[in-house]
This record gives structure tokens, C-alpha cells and sequence, in this order.
């Protein structure tokens, strides 16, 4: 078995360059003018909440959701997010965070 040269590159270490700052955030989400420039785009595509207008009601959608959590590995793209209302996103979030808090006390 051939030698390996000794590595420089500390373990985990990623492709970004000292210069580049590290995101503070844990997901992928886009922010600053990128993240309004989708969410206004997603609200406009979809105007009506697609969860009341599955359940036959009609609500102006003012929420980018993304339908898979980015938490869970859901992506920042335009096919997972979807336009809700506020009352709805809030029900989702709710249901999602007890989903999460079962999980992790499943873990243990
Ligand atoms: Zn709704």
C-alpha cells in the first residue's frame, strides 16, 4: 500500500476560502433581497392559501411556506414552498414543531 501524503486539510473542513464568512444560519434559506424577491414571487404565483382552498375556503395567502421544513432537508426551491395564510402557516408550524419535539423525545 502506497503512502499517503500528510493532509493540510483539517477534518470537516469545507471548500470555503478564509475570506468568505461562514453562514451564521443552519439552513439554506435565501435572505436579504434574494429571499423577498422569491417570497413576493411565490405570493404573487399564488394569491389564495392552498390549504384553506383544499378545504373549500378562500384566504388571501401573505406566507411563503416551505412544505417540507428546510429543518427536515426540505429545499429553498420554488417546488417546495407554497403560499398559505397566516392562521394556516401557524397551524403548520405548530403541528411541525410538536412533530419535531415527539421525534426528539423519541431519541431519547
Ligand atoms: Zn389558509
Amino acid at each position: 500500500m502506497p503512502i499517503q501524503p500528510p493532509s493540510l486539510r483539517r477534518p470537516g473542513a469545507t471548500d470555503r476560502k478564509a475570506w468568505q464568512r461562514a453562514s451564521i444560519y443552519g439552513d439554506k434559506r435565501k435572505r436579504g433581497r434574494a429571499g423577498q424577491r422569491d417570497r413576493a414571487l411565490v405570493l404573487a404565483e399564488e394569491p389564495l392559501c392552498r390549504a384553506c382552498l383544499e378545504q373549500g375556503r378562500t384566504a388571501a395567502s401573505t406566507r411563503v411556506d416551505h412544505i417540507k421544513p428546510l429543518s427536515e432537508g426540505g429545499s429553498d426551491e420554488r417546488s417546495n414552498k407554497q403560499g398559505l395564510c397566516i392562521p394556516c402557516h401557524d397551524a403548520k408550524s405548530a403541528a411541525e414543531r410538536a412533530a419535531n419535539q415527539r421525534s426528539r423525545t423519541a431519541d431519547r
